[in-house]
Parts: structure tokens; sequence; C-alpha cells
């Protein structure tokens, strides 16, 4: 005899589900039950939150970062921030880890990735020409590259510096690298030390 299982409807919620980051079979069980046998309206709320959210965000055609229906995007649309500083970010979400921080308030300028040959990301599908066209048309003194330091966020801010090169008024600079806050030295690897010693500074 075939076991009895869910209705399709569930089952495909399940599936859904399943599909999200960090959540395994058990837990999308879970959640699908307590949705289902919530009130009503704590399901049907999620269902619009999620529709709207779908429908309603986008991104902003200046800096690349989420922008909600019309309206600007919360940093290009701030007057209170310093337009004439950019810093170079792969994805959207590298500009709330910098926003947590607190020790920037100028603009950004999201690349969309970096490059990496293998996975045939090349230049032309990161918004470089992006970037370009924003040095032309706004008055930009500084370029701050914050861009991963693996072998593909290098390869990236090469590339960047090498396309930004030949603007004598423009300084261009990267995060500085060093060693973790609340660390002893017994445990970072070479690298992080070798560009801690170069990257040193008077105090
Ligand atoms: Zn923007």
């Amino acid at each position: 005899m075939k076991r009895a299982e869910y209705p399709v409807e569930i089952q495909r919620l399940i599936a859904s589900l399943k599909r999200l980051p960090g959540i395994g079979p058990r837990s999308a069980e879970r959640i699908a039950m307590a949705l289902l046998q919530s009130r009503q309206d704590a399901a049907t709320e999620l269902a619009q939150a999620l529709a709207e959210a779908v429908a309603g965000v986008g991104f902003c055609p200046r800096c690349g970062f989420f922008k909600g229906g019309d309206r600007p995007c919360v940093i290009c649309g701030n007057p209170e921030r310093d337009a004439s500083i950019v810093c170079v970010v792969e994805q959207s979400t590298d500009i709330l880890s910098i926003e947590r921080s607190g020790a920037f308030r100028g603009l950004y300028h999201v690349l969309g990735g970096k490059l990496s040959p293998l996975d045939d990301v090349h230049p032309e599908n990161l918004r470089i020409d992006a970037l370009l066209a924003r040095l032309e048309s706004e008055s930009i003194a500084e370029v701050i590259l914050a861009v991963g330091s693996d072998v593909e966020g290098e390869a990236t801010a090469h590339y960047v510096s090498e396309a930004l090169s030949g603007r004598p008024e423009l300084k261009v600079t990267r995060l500085a690298q060093g060693l973790p806050a609340g660390g002893g030295l017994e445990h970072i690897d070479e690298l992080t030390l070798h560009r801690a010693l170069s990257g040193r500074r008077a105090i």
C-alpha cells in the first residue's frame, strides 16, 4: 500500500522552503506546519510581504545597492553623505557590513562580483564601465577598493586600479589588511602577517 503523504500543496511549500539557505528537510517541514497551523493571517502576511519584496525591490542604477519602489536608494538619496568618496565593493551585502561598522560616510559602487575566469566572470560582467561613467559625471576625489583579499579579489582590485589609472587627480586606495582585532600573532597565517607588516603605519 502506498504510504500517505502530505497533499501536493504542502509538499510544494516544503520543497520551496528547503531551497532556502540554512533550512534542511526537517526545518522546512516544521516551518510549513507552523505557517499552516498558525493564525490564518500570519501566513498570508508572509506571502504578501514576499510578493511585494519580489515585485518592489530593485537596484539603484547609480551605486547598485538595493532600492525599494520608485524611491531613490537610501545611500545615494542621502544629501548628508560625502559624494566625493566612493567605496567599491563586490556585493550589495558588503555595503551593509561597512555601514554597520559606522566607519564610512561616502557613497558606494557595487561591482556585482569579482573577476574569476574559471567561473566565467570577466571585466564586462562587472559594473566597471558604470564606475568609469560615474567618474566622468560626478565629482569623485577618492575611490576606495574594498574588495576581498582572496586571489579573485586581488585580481579585481588590480584590474579596477588599472582602469582608473591615468587620472592623476583621483586618489585610489585599498582597504588596509592586517591583524584581526583581539588576537595574538601565533594564529595568524603568513600572508596576513606579511600584509600587516607591509601595511604598517607610524604610531
Ligand atoms: Zn544608490
